[in-house]
């Protein structure tokens, strides 16, 4: 019998009542490994009140004994990495070792998140007028909850959790319905903290469990992670319904390479952004624009490494990348590379049809370049998120700056080169959030918040460090006169 995974609400596990159910395969075997029930408006409800329940003595715990839950997560969650790292690779198709640094960057959020005591301090004037002083404090925003993508199903729900909880408000997480049993592992482990019922609460579903978690009165923050279309539709339903919200959309990173860069580093690191996770990743570089004599020695030394790159199941000794998350994204990046070849682009490498002998049914593809790409056409404009790296090429860095910041995506871009003037120059100019200088993937550290610009993220505070403390709090200002 397939596992059915189950909801974690009040500090309980239960059925949902739902009477449809969608099946988690692995992307490397095709294999159905579990039933992900899709919770309906009722389920939502029952969480948003048990939450809210949990709210009136949360938020009177101090807030240095709320971190204590998180300094007891960060042990388990150590604890169980490889057990995580499995499930992360069997359901999402990544390798061990990629799944493993995600585990790694969400758990670098829990440490950061231990800090809020005085990451939430608020500032106290004396004497703003004769014997009257004045002070800022924050206080927590109520019940809060987070839709999360496929793609990092360990890491992202841990950018919202550990900040959200501990700024003293209940948590609602709605994961993937591609991915949802790492969050289901997450949560058995925090069961071992013994944080109060109700403080965090698991909800599975799709997108009527969304909506009500958007339409529900009691819900006052709403962190998204997704695509660039969810994204919108989410911030504009929570904004309508009076709710702060933080959605991060999708992307297309540019890599631009000048002439004086170190080809093996910038081959080395470009083939890992574009072709790590592959290419589901919303920090791959899926554009390279070379700049002058650049062009013919990285165009030759990536179709090298592209061709070389071991495929196979993520959990198999030495392989490098694996399958994308389902079958029909597969056959999209494949209709994708096919668009880009009727537009004019030149087939440097095709990892189209591949199949592998030990894993026949799995969603595998190999990495392709596509060169010559055309600025207009499906591959320098579209959001692939699959292993395909497009090829682009200009005369100067001006060029190459006007490519990136005419795009409507503003996630990431990268700059190889030797020169301390362009690289200052290219951040000067880049009109996107995340900028890597001789860095393939330029992901924030937790302490730094996770930006995006243009049509990659849609709200004010962004996730991480002081603009999740900032998301997660209200600000009150008190004036006050003692006679
Ligand atoms: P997705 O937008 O399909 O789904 C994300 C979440 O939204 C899921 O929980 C899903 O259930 C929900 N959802 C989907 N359609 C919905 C709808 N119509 N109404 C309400 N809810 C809906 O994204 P995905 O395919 O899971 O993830 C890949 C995308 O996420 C890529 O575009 C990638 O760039 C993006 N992403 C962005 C970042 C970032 O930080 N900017 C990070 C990771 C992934």
């Amino acid at each position: 019998m397939t596992k059915q995974l189950l909801n974690y609400v009040n500090g309980a596990w239960c059925r949902s009542g739902a009477g449809e159910h969608l099946d988690i395969m692995n992307p490397a075997t095709a294999e159905v490994i579990a039933a992900l029930p899709l919770s309906p408006a009722a389920e939502v409800d029952a969480a948003v009140r048990a939450a809210a329940d949990a709210f009136r003595e949360w938020r009177q715990t101090p807030a240095v004994e709320r971190v204590q839950y998180l300094f007891k997560l960060k042990h388990v969650l150590e604890e169980h990495l490889d057990d995580l790292a499995r499930t992360i690779t069997n359901e999402c198709g990544k390798t061990y070792a990629e799944s493993v640094g995600e585990l790694r960057r969400g758990i670098e959020n829990v440490e950061v998140a231990c800090g809020i005591p005085i990451l939430m301090q608020g500032s106290y004037s004396e004497d703003i007028a004769r014997g009257i002083d004045e002070m800022l404090v924050r206080q927590p925003v109520g019940v809060v909850a987070a839709i999360t993508p496929f793609n990092f199903p360990g890491m992202i729900p841990l950018w919202f959790l550990p900040y959200a909880i501990a700024c003293g408000n209940p948590f609602i997480l709605k994961p993937s319905e591609k991915t949802p049993m790492t969050a289901q592992k997450i949560f058995e482990i925090i069961e071992q903290t013994r944080l109060p019922n109700g403080v965090v609460n698991l909800v599975n579903g799709a997108k009527e469990t969304v909506d009500a978690l958007l339409d529900h009165p009691d819900v006052r923050a709403i962190s998204f992670v997704g695509s660039t279309p969810v994204a919108k539709y989410i911030y504009g339903r929570a904004a309508a319904n009076g709710k702060r919200a933080q959605c991060q959309g999708g992307a297309k990173n540019p890599l631009i390479v000048l002439p004086d860069a170190d080809l093996e580093n910038v081959t080395r690191l470009a083939a890992e952004s574009a072709f790590g996770c592959a290419g589901q990743r919303c920090l791959a570089s899926s554009l390279a624009i070379t700049v002058g004599e650049a062009r013919q020695a990285f165009t030759e030394a990536m179709a090298e490494v592209a061709a070389s790159r071991r495929i196979g199941y993520g959990l198999d000794e030495g392989v490098e990348m694996g399958p994308v998350i389902r079958a029909e994204s597969k056959a999209r990046i494949e209709q994708l590379i096919q668009q880009g070849v009727e537009e004019g682009a030149k087939l440097v490498v095709d990892g189209r049809s591949t199949r592998l002998p030990s894993y026949e049914k799995g969603y595998f593809l190999k990495p392709t370049i596509l060169a010559d790409v055309p600025a207009n056409g499906q591959i320098a404009g579209t959001e692939i998120f699959g292993p395909v790296l497009g090829l682009m090429h200009v005369d100067d860095i001006d060029a190459a700056i006007a490519l990136v910041n005419r795009h409507r995506y503003g996630n990431m871009a990268c700059l190889f080169t030797r020169s301390g003037a362009a690289a200052r120059q290219f951040r000067y100019q880049a009109q996107v959030g995340n900028i890597g200088i001789n860095v393939g993937v330029a992901a924030p550290m937790a302490f730094f918040p996770f930006c995006g610009w243009k049509d990659s993220f849609f709200g004010d505070l962004h996730g991480q460090g002081r603009d999740a403390v900032e998301f997660y709090t209200e600000k009150k200002v008190v004036v006050e006169r003692w006679l």
